[in-house]
C-alpha cells in the first residue's frame, strides 16, 4: 500500500481549549455588545461555529448563540462576508 501525505487543504479551526470558556472563567459574560468576545465564536464567513470545535459547553452555547444572533441586528457582527476570492 501506497502511503500519501493529503494535499494541503484550507487550514481548519483549531482549537486547542476543549473547555468551555465561559465555565472555566465566571467573570466572562456573553453579552451582545461585547462583540469582540462574540467574534472569537463566529467563523471567517460570519457563522457561529458549532460546539464540537469551540468546546463551549451546551448551555453556554445557547446562550451564545441568542448573543451572536443580537449582535448581527445590532450589525455589531456581519450575517456573511462576502469575499470574492474565497473559493467555496
Ligand atoms: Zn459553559
Amino acid at each position: 500500500m501506497e502511503e500519501r501525505k493529503p494535499a494541503a487543504r484550507r487550514k481548519p479551526i483549531v482549537v486547542k481549549k476543549r473547555v468551555c470558556r465561559f465555565c472555566n472563567d465566571k467573570n466572562v459574560v456573553i453579552d451582545y455588545k461585547s462583540s469582540e468576545l462574540l467574534t472569537s465564536f463566529i467563523s471567517e464567513r460570519g457563522k457561529i461555529l458549532p460546539r464540537r470545535l469551540t468546546g463551549t459547553c451546551a448551555r453556554h452555547q445557547r446562550a451564545l448563540t441568542v448573543a451572536i444572533k443580537r449582535a448581527r441586528i445590532l450589525a455589531l457582527l456581519p450575517f456573511t462576508t462576502v469575499k470574492e476570492k474565497l473559493d467555496l
